[in-house]
Order: C-alpha cells, then structure tokens, then sequence
C-alpha cells in the first residue's frame, strides 16, 4: 500500500528527554522495569550518562519536557540530581519553559531533598505512592508505609512543589471497592495536579507472575477489576480530574479567564510518547524515537558503563519502521487517548481513508459498545479501554 516514506511530514514540536536511573533500593516483586540495587555504581553511571549526553547531542531538536524516571530516580541526592539537569543543558536545547519531573519513591526523600531538587531546576514531581493500605503496599513489596506516602506529598508541597502527580495501584488481589475508593479519596486530598491509576499488572519474568502462574497468588477476578475501573472514572471525574488517557487524569483548574482547564496539568513528556513527537532515552534500557527510526539500549548498567568507557553508543537495537508499522502505532496509540484518533491527521499523514479501510472493523466494535465515532475522531468508551489491545490487534 505505501510506496515509501516520503508523505511524511517532520514533527515540528519539541521533543521529550527521558532519562533512565537504574537503581532501586530494593526490586518491588511486580516490576518489570530495569533496575538494580547495587549503589557502588552510581558514579560510574553518572560519568557514562554524561558521555552519553555528549554523543547523542542533536543540533536539530529542541527539548521542551525532561523526564528523570526508572528504577528510582530519588535514590539519587540533589546535587547529583543537579548536575544531570545541567549537563543535560549543556548537551541539548532545553526550552526555559521545560516541564522537569523527578520520579520519587516516599521511602527515599525528606523535606529537605525536595527542597533542594527544586532548587536544582525539578520543576514536577511524581510520587510513586500506590496505595494508602499498609496491606497493599506490603503486598506489592514496597519500601515505604502509608505514613511516608504522606510525608513525601506534604514535603513536596511544603517545598514549593506545585506540579504535583501521585502513581496509584488498583486491582490487587482481595482488594475491594470500598479500600480502592479510600485510596483515590486520599489521593485527591492533598489536590495533586495530576493522577495516574494503574491497573495491577502481571509481567512475565517478574516473581508476582510466577506466584500466578504456580498458584501461590490468586489474581482478582476480571469483572471486579473492571468494577473497580468504572468506579475510578466515576469517582475521579466527580472530582474534578479529566481522564485523557487510560490510566492518566488531570485536575480541572481555573485559568486567568475563569474557565477550567484540564491541559495544562497533563504529563507534558507522556504526551509526546502517545502523540508521535520525537524524544530521546538515555540511561540503561531506555527507547528513542526519531520518526521514523526508533531504538533501544542494552539492560545492562556494567554493559553500559563499559560502552560508553570505550566512546560506543550502548545500543541494543535499532529499527526503521515502515508506514504499515507507523500506521498500527498511531492507531494503538490514538486509542489510548479519550480524544482517540484524529482521523483527519490519521488521513493525512498515511495518505488514507481511515473510516473506508476500516469500515467492518468499526461497525463491529461500535455494535459491541467499544468504540464510537464521529465525524473526525474514532476514540474507546470506557467499556473499550478495558481491552484495548484486543481492539487495536482487530484493526492491524
Ligand atoms: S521502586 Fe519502582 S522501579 Fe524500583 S522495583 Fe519498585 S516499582 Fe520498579
């Protein structure tokens, strides 16, 4: 169906910096993230880092969100936080304006580290809190109590942190209706700007999956699990949070005008992985996507470290993705979003008929109450979001 490439418009926003910290105090049993715990090798990854800042530097693009993550980003002290924020500057255009968030595990901070991240430009932080249940946090293996989870929310507050997101866990096993709305209840409390509700997940090669799998762990069944999901939307959208993506809400706020607006408080770097917009990962078992090229680093910190030592990118792999690739991209990722696909910019960019070619498809799902469509966007209802990888499989 596609020629070549070359109906591709470049992407003209800024980019995302995403910067992985591979290090955790201890591995939570559900994560599949990459980490790991031994700290000798902070210094050592701080140098390759930097090496790694200064062989990717690109002159072409402009950085206007910068994203610490992991692992556990708040193992780090300020001032070393710090020093990446600022040869990261060195390296790249980083617009003044740029969202800077820092990933923060309760266990790790005090009211005087967050302090200092802010005087070190973090202008965003987000607080893996999970659950406010002592149950359901020893269940997931957390380092931190339901008291710490507390103290991190008000010491970011209290140091000035106004951009404030909270990462919530739900559909634990036993966990019931009635626990879950005690933990989004507190969660609002402290009014964070932004709240992110994800569905406990079972990732092949972590010890929770092999509880599963070996009948240790009985998983919560699937209709208390979409139970819980409606009860969220309900229960945040009552509260003044705009749901834009599955598991993503931002607060309603009042701008100068008077009007609420819910934009300003999403995850600006988030929202370049779901809109196509370039970004960079650096750090061991980050991802990149230059359109239409997108590649990977090895999971490795040694690995890493020796790369870099010896002036080699640490690269795993690399792919050019072709249209059809693009194509399926832009539809998982559409769908994801409550605004859904945009189909004039869908039409445009693969040079398509995005209701023609997918006409069946579409009658199918809408009938069945998954999707809905209008004159320019195909987005799920909520009943859809819970099997969204199903849906987007019917379409590729
Ligand atoms: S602290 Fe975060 S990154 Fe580290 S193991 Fe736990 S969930 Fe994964």
């Amino acid at each position: 169906m596609f020629q070549n490439s070359s109906c591709f418009t470049p992407n003209l926003q800024p980019a995302g910096l995403y910067i992985h910290i591979p290090f955790c105090v201890k591995k939570c049993p559900y994560c599949d993230f990459y980490s790991i715990t031994n700290g000798s090798l902070h210094p050592a990854f701080m140098d390759a880092l930097i090496s790694e800042m200064r062989m990717t530097r690109d002159p072409n693009l402009m950085f206007d969100t910068l994203y610490m993550g992991g692992g556990t980003p708040s193992v780090l002290d300020s001032k070393t936080i710090g020093k990446i924020i600022e040869a990261a500057r060195q390296s790249y255009e980083i617009l003044p304006h740029a969202e800077i968030t820092l990933e923060v595990n309760p266990g790790t901070v005090s009211l005087k580290q967050f302090e200092e991240y802010r005087c070190s430009g973090v202008n965003r932080i987000n607080i893996g809190v999970q659950s406010f249940d002592p149950v359901n946090l020893q269940f997931l293996g957390r380092i931190h109590s339901v008291r710490d989870a507390h103290a991190a929310v008000t010491w970011a507050q209290k140091a000035g942190f106004e951009n404030l997101g909270l990462d919530l866990i739900y559909g634990i096993p036993d966990q019931t209706k009635k626990s879950w709305l005690r933990d989004l209840k507190l969660a609002i409390e402290s009014e964070p700007r932004h709240l992110s509700c994800y569905i406990l997940s079972f990732e092949p090669g972590t010890p929770l999956y092999r509880d599963r799998q070996e009948g240790r762990l009985k998983p919560l069944a699937e209709l208390q699990v979409c139970e819980l999901f409606e009860t969220t939307l309900e229960f945040l959208s009552n509260h003044g949070y705009v749901q834009y993506e599955i598991s993503n809400f931002a607060r309603k706020s009042m701008t100068r005008s008077g009007l609420t607006d819910a934009d300003r408080n999403r995850s600006r770097h988030n929202m370049k992985y779901w809109k196509f917009v370039p970004y960079i990962g650096l750090g061991p078992s980050a991802h990149s996507f230059l359109d239409p090229k997108r590649y990977w680093n090895c999971e490795d910190v040694k690995k890493y470290i020796q790369d870099l030592e010896a002036e080699k990118l640490p690269r795993a792999g690399v792919e050019r993705l072709s249209m059809e690739q693009l194509m399926i991209e832009a539809i998982y990722l559409g769908l994801r979003q409550t605004k859904g696909i945009l189909i004039d910019v869908f039409d445009k960019k693969f040079a398509v008929n995005f209701k023609a070619i997918f006409k069946k498809v579409i009658a199918n799902l809408e009938v069945r109450g998954l999707i809905v469509l209008s004159r320019n966007r195909c987005a799920l209802t909520s009943k859809g979001m819970l099997y969204l990888d199903s849906i987007a499989a019917m379409f590729i």
